[in-house]
């Protein structure tokens, strides 16, 4: 499940150090329309969007 950082509203996954602060959120934002707009590198190991 995705991760939203409360430091600075930034997506993680759930396994990120920087998710630990974080609320999870069911899904993406609209905004998120791929894989390169998670800006962190936790995300470097999915492919794509599908795969979360
Ligand atoms: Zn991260």
């Amino acid at each position: 499940m995705p991760v939203m950082s409360s430091e600075d509203f930034a997506i993680h996954t759930d396994k990120c150090v920087a998710a630990e602060e974080g609320m999870p959120i069911s899904s993406l934002p609209d905004e998120v329309t791929s894989i390169k707009d998670l800006e962190c590198e936790c995300w470097d190991k999915f492919e794509s969007l599908d795969e979360i």
